[in-house]
């Protein structure tokens, strides 16, 4: 039941959560749900998104695309703040 869809999905293919932009990588699994890592995201059952308690049946495939690297590079231009020496 409801497995049909998964059957010809890559192993360890990371699933995204539409409703809040977790992704479930089966690589790290997922261990506050005790969800082993390695573990493929069709063979978890009685499941949720950790974060907004969303359907597993939402989750859709995640591509990861060329924008990770520029937000990293991003990142590294936060604002410098010059907090007085505290002692
Ligand atoms: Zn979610």
């Amino acid at each position: 039941m409801g497995k049909l869809w998964a059957k010809k999905q890559l192993n360890f293919q990371p699933m995204l959560c539409p409703g809040c932009g977790f992704v479930y990588t089966p690589k790290y699994g997922d261990p506050e749900s005790n969800i082993p890592s390695y573990t493929n995201f069709a063979d978890i059952e009685d499941w949720r998104c950790p974060i907004c308690d969303g359907s597993k049946d939402a989750f859709i495939p995640y591509i990861p695309t060329m924008e990770i690297t520029a937000k990293d590079d991003m990142t590294e231009k936060t604002e410098e703040q010059h907090a007085p020496l505290a002692q």
